[in-house]
């Protein structure tokens, strides 16, 4: 796996470059930015509808002062389809799970807000 140390968003090997800010990628995964956090355990948020979106959720978590990163994930016909980051995980501490999903699922999606945010989802 490999990371943009800038936008903190971990893309597949394959991926040459960061498609949002055209950066080199560094191997590894942006968890590792977070040294002070420990061996904290990450666990992902719901799925969102694109990197776009993704990054919104991560500047929102970020204005909490919750540690997170994207991961992407490569769908459809992948990067020479132009599918890139159709898909991409907020990921979060384990201790900050509850607090950061609810900020997530705050904020409608900019379009078919239904599809990915179940509102039944988060009964726990
Ligand atoms: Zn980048």
């Amino acid at each position: 796996m490999r990371y943009c140390p800038i936008d903190l968003i971990d893309f597949d090997d394959e991926v040459d470059e960061c498609t949002e800010c055209g950066g080199p990628l560094v191997e590894g995964s942006a968890r590792e930015s977070f040294e002070d956090v420990g061996e904290e355990e990450w666990v992902e948020l719901d799925p969102l509808p694109g990197l776009a979106y993704a990054k919104l959720v991560k500047e929102a978590l970020e204005g909490e002062e919750i540690p997170c990163y994207i991961e992407a994930l490569l769908a459809g016909g992948g990067l020479e389809a132009g599918y890139y980051g159709t898909q991409a995980t907020v990921m979060v501490q384990d201790s900050k799970f509850d607090e950061a999903l609810e900020i997530q699922q705050g904020m409608a999606p900019p379009d078919d807000d239904d599809l990915l945010i179940d509102p039944d989802a988060d009964d726990f």
